[in-house]
Formats: C-alpha cells, structure tokens, sequence
C-alpha cells in the first residue's frame, strides 16, 4: 500500500468539493459529502481545471478561473447544422431549445440543441453547451489517496472498490 499522497500530483486519486459559477449563475457544485472523486493527469477533468489543481493539499481551496481554451472549447460554426425532421427519432417533435442526445454517423453520442425550426429543417447546435465560456470554481480538496495499480491502468477511480 503506497503512502497516502501531501500534495496533488499525476495520479494522484482527488476528492473534490466545487462550485461551478459560469456568467454568474451556479451550474453545479458537489459538498464534501458528495465530492468529485477523479485521477489526476488523466484528463478526467477539464485541463484547465486539472493543471491548477497540482499541488494543492488536504483542506486548501482556491477559486480558478478556466477559459474556453482549456476548459470546453470555442463555439464552433461547423458544429451548427441542419437536420431534415424526418431523421428525428420517432416519437420526438422536433421544439426550440429542445435537447438531445443523437449519433453521429461514426456512432459517438453527442447532445444537440434545437436552434430554429423552417419547414422541415431543423437547425441544430452539437456544440458543448458550455462552450465559448469562461467557467469559474471555487474549489476544496477533502481528501488524498495513492491510485491502485488497476485504477492507473485503466485511467480513472473506482469507487468503493468495485468496476464500473
Ligand atoms: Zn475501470
């Protein structure tokens, strides 16, 4: 059994408390009861989250501030599309601001939005919804432990014990 890590480093399993506060308004946010359980430097967090996290010990907190850059990306035009409403799955009707959660043709689930409705072209934005955001965390660090050697070969925690 390794010892149990001072500092946050490349993996490193973290226990998180944040608050995500994106143009003022709180997204999400998890307490110590609930904390985000991630490895560290395996980008299972946004990179501009993960890289200003390094170092930081048992009880520290910060607020970060994480451009579009390294946190969901730009908006991208070419990720604004139009979908003919008959390629709708059967049962939904296609409403602005409807989301949901389509394939694309290499079979990668992606969520979409409903933009504008003309005739039967429905225009569609596949872009993050948080992208072209500046997102701001106030974050905590509850708890630090070694990953197992399963963890690190796989690239993310496995919480209490079991596979996922
Ligand atoms: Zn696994």
């Amino acid at each position: 059994m390794a010892d149990k890590p001072e500092i946050i480093a490349d993996d490193v399993v973290v226990s998180l408390a944040y608050k995500l506060t994106v143009d003022g308004e709180v997204l999400d946010e998890a307490g110590a009861e609930d904390a985000l359980q991630f490895l560290q430097g395996h980008r299972n967090i946004i990179p501009g989250l993960e890289s200003q996290l390094t170092g930081m010990k048992v009880g520290e907190s910060k607020s970060v501030v994480v451009p579009p850059e390294t946190g969901y990306g730009g908006v991208d035009k070419d990720s604004i599309d139009a979908v003919p409403a008959s390629e709708f799955p059967e049962g939904v009707k296609p409403e602005v601001g409807l989301e949901l959660e389509v394939k694309d043709k290499e079979g990668n689930e992606m969520y979409g939005r409903v933009l504008s409705i003309q005739d039967d072209k429905v225009t569609m934005d596949f872009n993050h919804p948080l992208a072209g955001k500046e997102l701001h965390f106030d974050v905590k660090i509850i708890d630090l432990r070694a990953a197992t050697g399963e963890e690190l070969a796989h690239g993310h925690v496995h919480a209490h014990g079991h596979h996922h």
